[in-house]
């Protein structure tokens, strides 16, 4: 519900903006170009992000920002106070993925360096388009300092590929020295929509993500005699089908989750039956009910078909949850209400995406902080083509992919203005109230 104070708080934030902010440029700027060219060809992977961090934290320290560094591996945040407001939080990833980049790219991080074996790191992720979108917003909101009062911390964070850098950053001791934000903010680049057309999801946009590993027990045997054994390779047949069962029998239709066993590896041989067998999941969820309703069922499953094959308690399946569980990214309603109106009195293009069930560790911050937060998609796909940016022949080049080839020279421009807008936006606007958690529970489970 929106109440009538947040309304007309929202209509001064509608005029202010379609009076003032007004960066419109069309094409990237040399300095833009210039950092996107580096960061580009210099990707390091997570948690190995070292002069990609000094390269940020030089652009921000220039600019007049406040440095707290030791966030965890090599994330820190750049904070600059401009008077009494709200204070805002925007966020940039720095890692690149282990992937051999095969676009014509002159800047391909292969192309710049002497070495007959290609480099293994690739920007695919687009967290370079994100890096210097942050660096030139940082730069035009001190440019434009009288446009908005209150606090603006730019954190940049390590290790999102691997779901380490947020939690990290929030149990780092150096964590404390920021202010508590008010709003959150962070964009995600999209070769699924047009240069610059600002996706918006509202709810859960991200899934939780968690990677469990289970190591069904047997008894071993020789192949020719399993009435001796407890198979453990047919228990994990039925597991693996019953897991399925979950979904579409134990959670509501509109609460929609995701179970896949991507690898089982079990035995050597065809006439021996081996001891165990190890299964590795990952489970997708938006809701904490339907994570925590999942754990239980798999256990509940796991253990009963263990029973059913004559197995005591002491030898039932253990379950271990990795440490890469991160919670799903909820976007506040009553933020994207305020931004959607924003960006389009700036003449920004909007667009409604679906939710994803890809993970997003920028959800950590809202569960563990309990802030409103809103990640916005922001377009990569050149409009002059249609097919493929650079490769006529394929379809366009998804995230994460050898090819992923942003339109950087037409949509860095424009994301520098819808993330202006939106932080400009927010600091003018007084502090909403949090109306839902995804905090969730781990109990039932072993870690
Ligand atoms: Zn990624
Ligand atoms: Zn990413």
């Amino acid at each position: 519900m929106v109440n009538r104070t947040f309304v007309n708080a929202l209509r001064g934030v509608v005029f202010f903006c379609m009076l003032s902010y007004s960066g419109n440029a069309q094409y990237i700027t040399a300095l833009s170009y210039e950092r996107y060219v580096y960061l580009h060809s210099h990707p390091e992977l997570s948690g190995e992000e070292i002069n990609t961090s000094t390269y940020l934290k030089s652009v921000l320290s220039k600019a007049g920002f406040t440095i707290i560094d030791s966030l965890g591996f090599h994330s820190f945040a750049g904070i600059l106070y401009n008077g009494k407001g709200p204070v805002v939080m925007y966020r940039t990833d720095m890692d690149a993925l282990p992937i051999v980049e095969e676009t014509e790219s002159h800047f391909s991080p292969s192309s710049t360096v002497e070495s007959d074996k290609p480099i293994v790191r690739m920007h695919a992720c687009g967290h370079d388009f994100h890096m210097t979108t942050w660096l030139e917003v940082a730069e035009d909101l001190v440019k434009n300092k009288n446009m908005w009062k209150g606090t603006i911390i730019f954190l940049a964070q390590s290790s999102e590929e691997t779901g380490q850098g947020a939690k990290a950053i929030i149990s780092s001791p150096n964590f404390k020295k920021l202010p508590k934000a008010d709003y959150q903010i962070a964009f995600h680049n999209t070769p699924e929509l047009r240069s610059g057309t600002v996706g918006f999801c509202e709810g859960y946009a991200f899934a939780a993500v968690d990677m469990m590993n289970i190591t069904v027990k047997g008894v071993g045997g020789h192949g020719a005699e399993p009435f001796r054994a407890v198979d453990p390779v047919l228990l994990s047949a039925y597991l693996v089908t019953e897991l399925q069962s979950i979904v579409s029998r134990n959670l509501p239709p509109n609460d929609p989750a995701v179970i896949t066993v991507g690898a089982i590896h079990g035995g050597t041989v065809g006439n021996i039956i081996p001891a165990q067998v190890e299964l590795k999941l990952t489970i997708r969820s938006y809701s904490a009910a339907a994570r925590n309703k999942i754990l239980q069922r798999i256990e509940e499953i796991g253990n009963g078909l263990a029973a059913s094959a004559g197995l005591d308690s002491s030898n039932f399946p253990i379950y271990t949850l990795l440490d890469m569980s991160i919670p799903s990214v909820y976007n506040a309603p009553e933020m994207g209400k305020m931004l959607f109106s924003a960006l389009k009195n700036n003449t920004l293009e909007t667009a409604i995406m679906p939710s994803k069930m890809i993970g997003e560790d920028f959800g950590v911050y809202g569960a563990s902080l309990n802030i409103p937060s809103y990640m916005l998609w922001i377009g990569t796909t050149s409009s002059d083509n249609e097919k493929c940016p650079g490769h006529e022949e394929c379809a366009i080049p998804k995230l994460h992919t050898s090819r992923y080839y942003p339109d950087y020279t037409v949509s860095i421009p424009l994301a520098v203005k819808a993330m202006s807008t939106s932080i400009i936006t927010l600091l003018n606007t007084r502090p909403i109230p949090i109306t839902h958690s995804t905090t969730p529970s781990l109990k039932n489970t072993k870690q």
